[in-house]
Parts: C-alpha cells; sequence; structure tokens
C-alpha cells in the first residue's frame, strides 16, 4: 500500500493499470534526481511532483501525467530518453522529448528566443498535450520565482503574461490562464499588484457575503421547484484580470462600475436546465437591463458557452450569475485540456487530432518558413496568435477566425490566397465597404473579385493587419517580380 499522496490523488479517477505506471515512474524519477536540489534549496524532484499534480487536477491522460513527472528527466539527469521509452513506452517519450525541445528558462537574446517560440508552436501542432505540460511547468516555476534573482524574475513573469497566459487564453484553459496571470502580477507590477489588492479587500467582504445569501436562496428555491442543480457555487474573478478590467477607460479606475468581482454559478444537468434556472433567478432578483447574454446560442470565438445576467443583489449589490451545463463547465475551466479529461468512470474522451483542429495552432508552427526580423516576427505573434480574436463568416456561413483589428484585406486572404489576390472590394452585412474596412465579431463578409485582377496592390501591406495576409501579399509581389 503505497501512502504516496500524488497515488492517493490519483486512485480515485483512474485505472489500477495507470496508477501502477505512474508509480513506477516516481520512483524513477525520484532515483534519477536523487540528490538534486532547485534553487530555493528543496528536492529537485519537489519540482516535477508538483507539475504532475497539476495535471492530475486537470484529469489529463495518465501518459501526460506520467510525461510531467519525467519531463526533466533527459535533460538534468544521466536517465536518457530511450530509457523512457523503453520503460513507459512512445507516447510518453513523445511528450518529454516535446517539453525538453522547448527549452529551458534560459535566455540568449531575441533571435534564440525566438527560435525558442518556434519550436514550442512545433510541438504544440505535434501534440497539443505538449503545452498543456509546459503550462503546468510553467505554474510551478512562477509558484518559486521568490528565489531567483529580480532579472530573471521579470522576464519569466513577462513572458508568462505575454506568451502563456495568451496561450492558454486562446485554448480555452480559463483557470490556467488566470492562475498563470495572477502568479506573474506581483513580480510584473508590484505597484498594479498592491493597490489593486488594497482597493479590492473590503469589497470583497461584502460581496462576498451577499454571493453566500443568493447561493442558500437559489438552492432552496430550485429545490423547490424540483430542478436541483448539479453545482451551485460563488467564484472571485482573478485578481490580474480584474486588474486590467479596471484600468480600462469606461471603468474610470471605480471598482464598482465592474459587476463581475464576483459571480454565482450555477451547472445544471441540461441546456433547457439552464434556461429554466434563468428564469428562477430573474424572479428572486431583478436583471440589470441590457446585461443579460447568451452565450449558449451564441458561443463566444474561443468556444466558450454560458448564460451570463447581472442581478441586484441582497442590499443593492450587482451580482453576475452564470448558468451552464456539466459539459460546458469542464470546457470554460479546461477548454482544450477537457479533451482527455477523465471522467468518474475512468473512461476517457480521447479526441484524436485535437491540434489538427486548432488551424491557427497549424499555422503557427509554419510561420519559422517566413520572417522578416525578429521584432516583426514577435509583433505578428502578438497579434495574430495571442491577441483576442473575433469570428467572421463567408456568405456560406462557414467561420473565419481572425484577430481584433483585422480588415477586408485580412479576410479575404484567410479564406484563400487567389481570393485575396483578385480582391476588388468588399461587402460587410450587405454593405460595400472599403478595403481597410476593420471588421467585427459577427459580421458577415463577402469578397468581390475581378478575373482580371491577378495581383495585389503594395499598399494592402498598410491595410492587412495579419502576419498571413502580409506574407501571402509579399509573395505575390515577389514572384511577379521574378518572373519579369
Ligand atoms: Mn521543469
Amino acid at each position: 500500500m503505497s501512502l504516496d499522496p500524488l497515488i492517493l490523488a490519483m486512485k480515485p479517477h483512474y485505472s489500477e493499470e495507470d496508477v501502477d505506471r505512474f508509480t513506477i515512474a516516481i520512483e524513477f524519477a525520484t532515483e534519477a534526481h536523487a540528490g538534486q536540489v532547485r534553487k530555493s534549496g528543496t528536492p529537485y524532484i519537489d519540482h516535477p511532483r508538483a507539475v504532475a499534480e497539476k495535471l492530475l487536477q486537470l484529469r489529463m491522460d495518465a501518459d501526460t501525467v506520467i510525461a510531467g513527472i519525467l519531463h526533466d528527466v533527459p535533460e538534468d539527469t544521466t536517465r536518457t530518453l530511450e530509457d523512457i521509452e523503453g520503460l513507459f513506452g512512445a507516447d510518453v517519450a513523445f511528450l518529454v522529448s516535446g517539453v525538453t525541445k522547448v527549452g529551458k528558462l534560459k535566455y540568449r537574446g531575441l533571435e534564440r528566443y525566438i527560435e525558442n517560440l518556434q519550436k514550442m508552436f512545433v510541438a504544440m501542432a505535434e501534440d497539443v498535450r505538449v503545452i498543456i505540460i509546459k503550462f503546468c511547468d510553467r505554474l510551478h516555476n512562477l509558484e518559486t520565482l521568490g528565489a531567483l534573482p529580480r532579472e530573471k524574475q521579470l522576464r519569466i513573469a513577462r513572458e508568462s503574461i505575454e506568451v502563456y497566459a495568451p496561450l492558454a487564453d486562446r485554448l480555452g484553459i480559463g483557470e490556467i490562464k488566470g492562475q498563470l496571470e495572477d502568479l506573474a502580477f506581483p513580480f510584473l507590477e508590484p505597484k498594479g499588484y498592491a493597490w489593486i489588492l488594497q482597493t479590492v479587500g473590503p469589497e470583497y467582504h461584502n460581496l462576498e457575503e451577499h454571493m453566500a445569501e443568493m447561493v442558500w436562496k437559489l438552492r432552496e428555491r430550485l429545490a423547490q421547484e424540483d430542478m436541483p442543480p448539479l453545482d451551485l457555487h460563488g467564484r472571485r474573478k482573478h485578481l490580474y484580470s480584474l486588474y486590467k478590467k479596471v484600468l480600462r477607460p469606461e471603468y474610470q479606475k471605480d471598482l464598482r462600475r465592474v459587476t463581475d468581482i464576483v459571480a454565482v454559478r450555477v451547472i445544471m444537468p441540461n441546456i433547457s436546465g439552464c434556461y429554466a434556472a434563468l428564469g428562477i433567478v430573474h424572479q428572486l432578483w431583478k436583471p440589470m437591463p441590457g446585461r443579460f447574454k447568451d452565450y449558449i446560442a451564441q458561443p463566444k470565438p474561443n468556444g466558450y458557452q454560458s448564460l451570463h445576467t447581472t442581478v441586484f443583489g441582497p442590499g443593492g449589490s450587482l451580482v453576475e450569475v452564470q448558468v451552464r451545463d456539466q459539459e460546458m463547465h469542464d470546457l470554460a475551466e479546461r477548454g482544450i485540456a477537457a479533451h482527455w479529461f477523465y471522467n468518474e468512470q475512468g473512461k476517457q474522451k480521447h479526441t484524436q487530432n485535437v491540434s489538427q483542429k486548432l488551424s491557427w495552432v497549424q499555422e503557427l508552427s509554419e510561420w519559422k518558413k517566413h520572417f522578416d526580423s525578429p521584432e516583426q516576427y514577435l509583433e505578428d505573434i502578438k497579434i495574430d496568435a495571442l491577441q483576442q480574436h473575433i469570428f467572421c463568416f463567408t456568405p456560406n456561413g462557414d467561420v473565419i477566425d481572425l484577430p481584433e483589428g483585422a480588415t477586408v484585406i485580412d479576410f479575404a486572404y484567410h479564406v484563400h490566397s487567389d481570393l485575396g489576390n483578385g480582391c476588388v472590394g468588399g461587402k460587410i452585412n450587405g454593405n460595400m465597404s472599403a478595403l481597410d474596412s476593420i471588421l467585427r465579431s459577427g459580421d458577415v463578409v463577402e469578397i468581390l473579385t475581378d478575373k482580371r485582377r491577378k495581383l495585389p496592390n503594395r499598399d494592402w501591406l498598410q491595410m492587412a493587419k495579419t502576419h498571413a495576409a502580409r506574407s501571402h501579399i509579399r509573395r505575390a509581389l515577389r514572384d511577379e517580380v521574378s518572373k519579369l
């Protein structure tokens, strides 16, 4: 009988065979890292153990959890990738090699940094689980960041907020995005952190009291109506996202204008149950006009689904209520990681080739083929891959996923490079629009072409906001020159 808390945490949710393999992996990793210590002075094995624990909390498949405990073995010990493959199979070895390739925290200038990012995107395109291990690795490094010199702290904190958190967000792993940001926040912006902590502290107290009262009332009422929720709880907004929100001009640094500092969350057994529960919520507390959002009928670009409403709660306080079913909830918290989610029966919703469904991940991995300068590359990454995205539609209803600020030209090139090269104009929701018109989520865009037009205009380079469109335009212009 093992008393290892990691094993105990795994047992209720995974098969016996998986637990056995993980037990062997823990022993193997502990032996391999024996005698090594971290900068903080603790035994090295504490780090991979913490990573594996986070992967268990996400209920990732057993191979990913095993790769998590082994992720630093090939690089830091005498044991090799071949040893790992022999003992734990090709899948685990592949994941470990993916994480290893992405590299350690050393920084050797912008060129090397970008090389590292590219490796990460390629590994991610091959198997998204690599980046999920990387997220957990980064989370634990942030938790122990205090032990590092200030310069390193800043670099790691900045990269976590600028690259890792937006990636987690685009993969829909909201919980990890929030944790990455909140851990990096005090290192990156100590003054802002102190300010928000001090400002929100007293608010929290009142709000949480109101929220607890609402949870209690709503539970009672749903029981009376014979529609018990699967879960009903309150949640606090992550600190960094609250900070970013209150700094936006419309909030004028006034926390009282933010209505989702806390939220009541209701998980219902099915979609009709969600709408019925919303009706009960509106009977108990008056909704604030204009604040109801049906993300079930119209999901957010990252696939997020829920009903959101803001109500006048106890004591006149404004409280957001979120209603969703279990699957929507799993997706909201775990996003892409939910594809490997273990349920109580030990069955696994393993979706093959998840990364192939994410066309932007594929595109990202191919970027290395064409970029002008490291600075431009980094700028493009921030806009194309990491910025908030919008959804637009072709006249046939196909969804085109574009970064905020994208124009008609970007849309044309994202549909097809020929459509881009031949375009002479566009219609947005049926209205004639200039090629540099900025698109908004939900726009239906029709591209008008002229058969005689085969070449882009050089000015379009200024109108296009995305890396993909600009590189198509440049290539078409270059090909034309070489023909002369
Ligand atoms: Mn590590």
